[in-house]
């Protein structure tokens, strides 16, 4: 039985592999797909272990996407240069690839950003610009951090908070599974930002120094490695918020503005080569901000996955794939994840 179901399963694949390869090699009218990647870690990297499923990809993997892509007769462009060619009317190929990385984390500078370069291939990173030149993370790797963290009981009074969201049968003591760690991540977005960042610290500052939830080196990027990305001119950075607070939990236009429009202020006045692209956290999209954004960009990016076509006028909702090694580490689960969101 569990043979034929993993037979299936690599028919399936395959299927959608040949699909999404001949929708790329056989499009005509000029279309972008954009890719989307989080955090480029080695194998052997420890912070694997206290990061999500589905946010890393291995430089190796990079690199075999690229060569993969251009394979295909994709040409590697900035996103921002695409829709410049497109309003403008100017040629663009049958085929075009964006690369983009959210967050701004720090490992994209010294692990993606070697990649990059050694190919040639320009890339944006969406920025959350209240975190650049700080040693914070985000909520979600500090409670991956916390339940990680050996020796911590998380029925004591001081986690009552999380408590109802963790798992009813697993352990209340640590260190946790990733999975579980993952699961609990889930279930907190029940919850405003604000109001976890705020629980965590309350319950962290009870913490003994080494069990601190802080990485000792930074994890998202600085001032001097965005300049020197944005040397070559291969490196550009686009807009993922202040604080990266998903738009859909803040209800008041101060906070939606502050989110939307300081960020791109941020971005101003670093000096570094901005565009004026949005990127919405968690994809997620409320009325309000949708209207701010319009207002303070030129395009915006969405967790949709999909490819771009140069005939569509709303430049508002770009569509992206998500890669990351779990789907993405061979050419036929490559192609298969491509395929996949065209059938
Ligand atoms: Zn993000």
């Amino acid at each position: 039985m569990a043979t034929l179901r993993s037979l299936l399963k690599f028919w399936a694949l395959s299927a959608f592999a040949i699909y999404g390869w001949l929708r790329l090699k056989l499009t005509r009218s000029p279309t972008l797909i954009i890719l989307t990647y989080h955090r480029v870690l080695p194998e052997s990297s420890d912070e694997r272990e206290r990061e999500q499923p589905g946010m890393i990809v291995s430089p190796g993997n990079l690199q075999r996407h690229i060569k993969l892509i251009q394979s295909l007769g994709a040409v590697p462009i900035h996103l921002d240069e695409w829709l410049r060619k497109k309003e403008a009317g100017e040629a663009l190929p049958a085929l075009s690839v964006a690369f983009t990385f959210d967050d701004g984390w720090r490992d994209n500078y010294l692990h993606g950003y070697p990649v990059l370069r050694q190919a040639q291939v320009p890339a944006t990173i969406f920025l959350v610009t209240g975190m650049v030149d700080t040693g914070d993370t985000f909520w979600p790797e500090k409670v991956i951090r916390l339940v990680r963290t050996p020796g911590i009981d998380l029925s004591d009074q001081a986690f009552a908070w999380l408590q109802p969201y963790l798992s009813d049968r697993g352990s209340k003591s640590t260190p946790l599974s990733l999975l579980e760690a993952d699961e609990i991540i889930h279930r907190l977005k029940e919850l405003d930002d604000v109001t976890i960042i705020q629980h965590l610290e309350e319950s962290t500052s009870l913490l003994t120094a080494e069990d601190n939830l802080a990485d000792q080196v930074p994890v998202i990027l600085q001032t001097e490695e965005l300049k020197e990305m944005a040397g070559e001119n291969l490196v550009k950075y686009g807009a993922h918020t202040r604080n990266h607070f998903r738009l859909n939990r803040l209800n008041s236009k101060e906070a939606l503005e502050e989110q939307i429009a300081g960020c791109l202020s941020d971005l101003e006045t670093m000096n570094v080569i901005s565009v004026p692209i949005f990127c919405y956290p968690n994809g997620d999209i409320t009325d309000g901000g949708e209207h701010l954004v319009a207002k303070h960009y030129q395009a915006a990016c969405t967790t949709k996955t999909g490819w771009n076509r140069a005939a569509s006028r709303n430049d508002f909702d770009l569509h992206r794939f998500n890669l990351h090694d779990g789907n993405s580490s061979t050419a036929r689960t490559f192609l298969a994840t491509i395929g996949r969101s065209l059938a």
